[in-house]
């Protein structure tokens, strides 16, 4: 367990909170089928699958993606360390509660900068006894601030797997290759990065019909190509695993879950892992 650290101080989080915006983790979570959100989340929603009626499916798929990823590197790879940025609202299967089902030891580093999230994450600091899990309250765009709370219970000599999981399409490009690069330099060899991101290559009208809906309510948001994609891992001078950048549900599937029966249609583009 861990989480000592975790501040929730109520009149803070009240500030920081606007039910009358929606907010990317709560929209997010309506697409889920969770419970957290408001009505101007909902409209969000609703504004988006109007613009890509395949919502729902593509965030399922991106999320069965992760836990693919998580198992795949914890049972085929020895990873026990996870640096989960962007976690979204805690739901059934967190990365703690899938790594540790292989690997009970396992430690997961949870950070995401939006207070609902803080509000719930308790729920994800439910780490079994042999592991541990801690909580940070910070944003992307301050990675040195990341790295350095995330030691405390991340050992920095020994690999540790990054999921920037649908996350960087928030970021604008000055920042966003800067960042994964600074934080994949402070990570030991044999580290990986998983990584899945919203892009125009697959689904263009719907696609940026959806991101206007995010603009218009004030958020940034970047639609990037494989190739662009692929630069995340270039840039950080690491190599793409197979099968490369794909849709996330061609990613190593497992058939857990079902495959689409027209996967070109889905927009999320696919995450690798790399080898420093
Ligand atoms: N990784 C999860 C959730 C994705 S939703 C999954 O793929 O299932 C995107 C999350 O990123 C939201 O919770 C949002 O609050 C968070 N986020 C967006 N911009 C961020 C930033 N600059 N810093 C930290 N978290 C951010």
């Amino acid at each position: 367990m861990s989480g000592e650290t975790l501040s929730q101080d109520p009149e803070e989080l009240r500030s920081r909170m606007d039910s009358s915006k929606a907010h990317p983790a709560r929209v997010y979570d309506v697409f889920l089928g969770g419970k957290d959100h408001y009505p101007a989340d909902r409209d969000a929603a609703a504004a988006g699958l109007a613009a890509n009626p395949r919502g729902y499916l593509d965030v399922r798929h991106n999320r069965d993606f992760l836990r693919r990823a998580v198992t795949r590197l914890t049972e085929d790879d020895g990873i026990r360390q996870f640096l989960d940025i962007g976690t979204g609202l805690p739901t059934a299967e967190n990365v703690h509660q899938i790594a540790q089902r292989t690997a009970p030891e396992t430690r997961v580093v949870y950070v995401d900068n939006d207070p609902v999230v803080l509000a719930h994450a308790r729920a994800l600091l439910t780490s079994g006894p042999e592991g541990r899990t801690d909580y940070i309250d910070a944003d992307l765009k301050s990675p040195a601030r990341i790295l350095e709370q995330a030691e405390r219970i991340l050992d920095f000599s020994r690999p540790v797997a990054l999921c920037l999981v649908a996350i960087l399409h928030f970021v604008e490009d000055e920042e966003a290759y800067p960042i994964v690069r600074e934080l994949m330099d402070a990570l030991p060899a044999g580290s990986r990065l998983v990584l899945s991101h919203l892009t125009d290559d697959l689904n263009p009208e719907s696609i940026r019909a959806v991101q206007r809906t995010y603009t218009e309510r004030g958020f940034t948001f970047v639609l990037r190509n494989r190739k662009d994609i692929g630069r995340f891992f270039t840039e950080a001078g690491l190599e793409l695993a197979a099968p490369g950048v794909v849709p996330v549900h061609h990613w190593r599937p497992d058939h857990a879950a079902p495959v689409p029966e027209q996967p070109e249609e889905t927009y999320l583009a696919g995450l690798e892992d790399i080898e420093k």
